[in-house]
Order: structure tokens, then sequence, then C-alpha cells
């Protein structure tokens, strides 16, 4: 067989330096939807920090030596603390090794990958960033919606939702209260109707379109559709679970139909 016509741009990528460090967005789920350069990277490093929401299946592209170290993270609750995940990399960089940090989504989007070049930078240990689909970007296209569009939003804001494992005297961030643009909420589903709520509060009408996408990209993708003022009840009573987004706005009006089964009418 043909080897892809793409392999010609894997040198683009050049050299993975001992002692580097590479934070590399792993994409929503797909493992198809990693960047090129972070697929090869991963096949480069010696040593693979990955978290929960990086697909496993990316880890077939590891060199067999490579060490792979599970450092993910379940609802809030951290199986190894930032700060250990951090020292972690600097250990292993100084050592001489490559180190891959693979992150879900991108990894400067709610994945605390900010803190981790921070304190790379204070370590001193040369890094490189590679951007990777977030998930506001992934479940919009997994449903066919266009978070921008020129006559029905000129703005998308990204927020973090409220979430009920997080400091109880939190607030959850606030979107313009324009009601125009589009607003995708992430980390927002366990509280959603609180979140929702908040929404509701700072102005957005109610009858505002709202879809909800657990597990975009992912065999397992669900979606649910509805309004401000009935998205968390119709979520809940599908039983949608995290990880998921929620999509607000006047953009979510034009969704790909579900396709039904049997004749139609
Ligand atoms: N850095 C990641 C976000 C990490 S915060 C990114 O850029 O996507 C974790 C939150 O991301 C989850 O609670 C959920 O809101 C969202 N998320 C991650 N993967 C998702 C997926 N496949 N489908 C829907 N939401 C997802």
């Amino acid at each position: 067989m043909q080897p892809p016509a793409w392999i010609e741009l894997l040198p683009l990528a050049g050299p993975f330096l001992p002692g580097h460090v590479s934070l590399i967005g792993a994409g929503p789920g797909d493992p198809l939807l990693i960047s090129i350069k972070g697929a090869v990277r991963l096949s480069q490093a010696d040593v693979v920090l990955h978290d929960r929401l990086a697909n496993d299946r990316l880890l077939a592209l590891c060199r067999p030596e490579s060490e792979r170290i599970h450092v993910g993270k379940e609802g809030g609750l951290h199986t190894r603390p930032q700060k250990e995940i951090n020292e972690l990399m600097i250990r292993h960089a100084r050592a001489g090794r490559r180190v891959a940090r693979l992150k879900g989504g991108d990894p400067l989007i709610f994945g605390r990958g900010g803190e981790e070049c921070e304190c790379l930078i204070d370590a001193a240990v040369p890094f490189e960033v590679i951007p990777g689909i977030t998930a506001a970007t992934a479940a919009a296209a997994s449903v066919g919606i266009s978070l921008t569009h020129r006559a029905r939003s000129r703005s998308l804001t990204l927020i973090s939702g409220y979430h009920s494992r997080r400091n109880a005297e939190s607030e959850p961030e606030s979107a313009e209260p324009t009601g125009r643009g589009t607003v995708v909420i992430y980390m927002g589903v366990k509280e959603m109707a609180r979140n929702v709520r908040q929404l509701c509060d700072q102005g957005w009408p109610s009858d505002t379109p709202a879809a909800v996408v657990a597990n975009a990209t992912l065999p397992e993708q669900r979606t649910v559709v509805g309004t401000l003022a009935d998205i968390a009840a119709r979520a809940a009573e599908a039983g949608i679970a995290p990880p998921a987004v929620i999509l607000v706005g006047d953009v979510v009006r034009i969704h790909e139909q579900p396709r039904t089964a049997g004749p139609q009418s």
C-alpha cells in the first residue's frame, strides 16, 4: 500500500529535544482529532503524562519503551495534585527526557495548562504548546451548529460553569448579558439548573435556544436540545452526564436534525 502523502509533512515537526516539554492538545475524544504535530511529538517522547479526557488510544502512537503516567482528573477530584504533575514534568525534563504532556481538548482552555506553562517558565524548562480542538468547537461541529454566524451571533464566550465540588463560595463565571452572542459552558452539567438560571438572571431570555452535547466526537455522543427554560430538565431526564458542554444562543436554532429511522412522511 502507498504511504499517505501527508507523511511528507512529518519532518516539518523537527526534532523533540531532550530536556524539553511539549504540552499537547489531544482534542475532544475522537483520537483522529489530534494534530499531526501532536501525534509526531507523542511518537518521539520518552515520557508521556496523560489526562483522563485524552483518548487512551492515542497512547498507541508512543514508542513501546516510553514511560506513560496517567495523571488524570475525575470530576474535580485530582488523582494527582496539580503540584505533583508540575513537579513530575520538571523532574523528567531535568533528567534529559523528552516529556509529552497530553491534555484533553486544547491545553490552554480550562485545562490548567496556563499554570503548567508558568511553572515550566519558573523552572527554566524549555517547552512548546501544541493546540488542540476544544470541546466547544468539537461539540458544535458534531451537531452542525455554527458558533458564530453573520446574522445570529457575532461573539463567542467560553465560560466555566459552577460545579458542586468547587469551593461552595465560588460563583459561576458570568457571560455578557447581551443575549446576542453564543455562550458555551464547560464543566456545567452537574449543576446545570444553577448555571442556566445564572444566565437568565443576567438577562438572557428564557426562550433562548440551548443544547447539551455529551461525549462529543466519541461513539457515545449524545445531544439534547431545548431552551434555557427547559434544557436542565430535559438533560436530567435523558440522563446526560459529563463530559458535556452547554451551547446557548440563537445559533442553536440551526442544528442537524436527528435522522429518524423508517419511512419519512
Ligand atoms: N481543555 C479541555 C477542557 C477541559 S475542562 C478542552 O479544551 O476541551 C473539562 C470539560 O471540558 C468537561 O467538563 C466538559 O465540559 C468539556 N469536555 C471535554 N471533552 C468533552 C467532550 N468530548 N464532549 C463534551 N464536552 C467535553
